[in-house]
């Protein structure tokens, strides 16, 4: 078996095909993303990935982040401003009185993914395909593969992660001569590759970077911004980590959400904050930075003496792709619409085992040739239709969802397996559906996996597991890829058509499920509290909770949306203090 690795400079990345599919694979804890972050203690093993990152704050200077821009390196070099040394020398790192090299450090984070590929998969993995940038010089790439070695593996191969990626968007299967721009944005770098497909293989014709632009320099931004709305002067450096940290978490969630409160509890002489924060906010925060991909776009473009309309695609790689602005940007720039049919944090990893795969010839007689023809998913509580393959969606493919109970006790869930593009489960195809049990247990606390697999000849299999008992189902369509092209057309037109009252019928479910669950919570928190609380705050919370009622009468969205935060913010304080009672008695 060999293993396919996206060895990034701020997130990596190992999976395997295996049973006809390439899959990431995950830590103990439902991880599939490692930091590429190495902690060295005074004494004893290096630390690496989450367990580094929480030494990280303590320890700055025994911790090494970004060692990818170093790997290869002389000093002197692009990427190696941080360090001394004499000039042409190799990089080299120092911790206290060691010198530790970059590939070592590289091997670290290797060798972290190794262990966790073997005791996900019971055997040991010696075999390994790892990807680096396109820009990467020999010296870069050597050095990578020796850094795979030292981690115990035979490395097949180095692939460049733009041709990777375009092998996980199933890109190979485009006509001959095809051109491919690849907008790849991630934690800390820029890359814009653009490629041309040669009897199947992918050429780099062109690259263009800077390996100072990324997600981080976003975070950056959005921490300002935040401090400015705090009216917070001069931040010492841990109220500036914070200040990042809780940008970068902002900015995650502003990808789907366009509204968020950034909660800052006990930050300086035990005063917290709370600063709400729009998407329109941090959009204008990072538009400058966001805008300096463009000219480099421009760039690589002209290198390969292509127009934007020349290219036949343009895919999103990287974590930061995930904000809408980027897309539109990235729209605009190529006047086109990006290929969003993969996770773009993960289809550089996706691609290195695909790679892997055919290096094994695994993947020779596979017929790789659809897409899915519209989203597949299940219905939710509430009614709503959650997608678990969207459509356009490469196959064979794999994905999976956890679920919980909506309801203390439910002794059982059925699941409705859905096809379609509507946000309200009625209004999509149903597949098929079935009953699974579980033990009862208290709201929230049932762990259900669902996880959608269609193999190479279009053959949907679901299969649900409760995760205590062990219990599971499967359940296999056949009709899930085949669908008339009338069929698809018409669901596409009704989804576009319906597209504002079903974002407005979401938008409301979601808010209704939340009243549901806020309004007995807030009467029983102030029921608890009875006496401790002053009779007019009572008075306004209580009015609150009516507003939020009538509100969910009146069927309004806007108005229930605007209630349930008045309401929130109302009873912020209820749970602090619930919890300091707990601690007197
Ligand atoms: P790299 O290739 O540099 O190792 P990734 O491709 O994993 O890294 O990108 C990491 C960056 O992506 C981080 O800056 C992270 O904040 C950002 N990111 C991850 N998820 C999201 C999201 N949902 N919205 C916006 N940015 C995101
Ligand atoms: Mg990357």
């Amino acid at each position: 078996m060999i293993a396919g690795i996206d060895l990034g400079t701020t997130n990596s990345l190992i999976g395997v095909y295996e049973g006809g599919f390439p899959s990431l694979l995950a830590d103990n804890d439902g991880n599939r993303i490692t930091p590429s972050v190495v902690f060295y203690p005074e004494e004893g093993e290096p630390l690496v990935g989450r367990e580094a990152v929480r030494f990280r704050s303590l320890q700055p200077e025994r911790s090494i982040t970004s060692v990818k821009r170093l790997i290869g390196r002389r000093i002197g070099e692009n990427g190696t401003e941080q360090i001394s040394g004499r000039k042409g020398a190799p990089a080299v790192i120092t911790i206290g009185d060691r010198v530790i090299t970059p590939e070592e450090v590289s091997s670290e984070i290797l060798k972290k993914l190794k262990s966790l590929a073997e005791s996900r998969l019971g055997t040991t993995i010696n075999r390994a395909v790892i990807t680096v940038p396109a820009y990467f010089n020999d010296a870069q790439r050597g050095a990578t593969r020796r850094a795979g070695e030292l981690a115990g593996f035979t490395v097949e191969r180095i692939v460049s992660e733009p041709t990777a990626a375009a092998l996980a968007y199933g890109l190979d299967r485009l006509a001959d001569r095809s051109k491919v721009a690849v907008y790849d944005l991630g934690g800390g770098t820029f890359d814009l590759s653009v490629l041309q497909l040669d009897n199947g293989v992918f050429q780099v014709l062109s690259t263009h970077g800077d390996t100072q632009l990324g997600g981080d320099d976003i975070d950056e931004a959005i921490a300002v911004l935040i401090r400015r709305k705090a009216g917070i002067k001069e931040p010492s450096i841990t109220v500036t980590s914070r200040l990042k940290e809780a940008a970068r978490t902002a900015k995650e969630i502003l990808s789907t959400a366009e509204m968020t409160v950034v909660r800052l509890p006990f930050l300086e002489e035990n005063k917290s904050l709370e600063i709400p924060l729009t998407r329109a906010e941090i959009d204008e925060a990072s538009a400058p930075i966001i805008r300096r991909t463009r000219s480099l776009c421009l760039r690589a473009l002209q290198d390969a003496g292509l127009e934007s309309a020349d290219l036949d695609q343009v895919i999103l790689v990287g974590g930061s792709t995930r904000m809408p602005l980027v897309r539109s940007f990235v729209k605009e720039i190529f006047g086109r619409e990006p290929n969003l049919s993969q996770h773009p944090d993960e289809s550089v990893a996706l691609g290195a085992i695909l790679q892997g795969a055919i290096l094994e010839g695994n993947l020779q007689n596979v017929a790789l040739l659809d897409v899915t023809p519209l989203s597949l998913g299940i219905e939710t509580f509430g009614g709503l239709m959650n997608v678990i393959i969207p459509r356009n969606t490469t196959i064979p493919a794999k994905a999976g969802e956890m679920f919980t109970n909506a309801i203390a006790g439910q002794g059982g869930m059925k699941i409705v397996i859905l096809q379609g593009e509507r946000e309200l489960a009625s209004d999509n195809w149903i597949l098929g559906s079935f009953e699974i049990p579980f033990s009862p247990s208290p709201k929230g606390t049932a762990r259900v996996g669902v996880q959608f697999s269609i193999d190479a000849d279009g053959i949907l299999q679901v299969l649900v597991r409760d995760t205590s008992t062990g219990a599971e189902k499967i359940l296999e369509i056949k009709s899930a890829v085949e669908v008339s092209d009338e069929a698809v057309e018409a669901m596409l037109a009704g989804s576009l058509e319906h597209a504002f009252e079903d974002m407005d019928a979401r938008i409301f479910t979601e808010a209704r499920l939340k009243a549901e669950e806020m309004t007995p919570s807030v009467h029983d928190a102030l029921a608890q509290l009875e006496s401790e609380i002053p009779e007019d705050e009572v008075a306004s919370i209580l009015r609150l909770t009516e507003e939020v009622t009538s509100a969910l009468g009146s069927k309004e969205t806007k108005r229930l949306k605007q209630a349930l935060i008045s309401l929130d913010e109302a009873t912020q304080g209820l749970a602090t203090r619930l919890v300091e009672k707990a601690m007197r008695t």
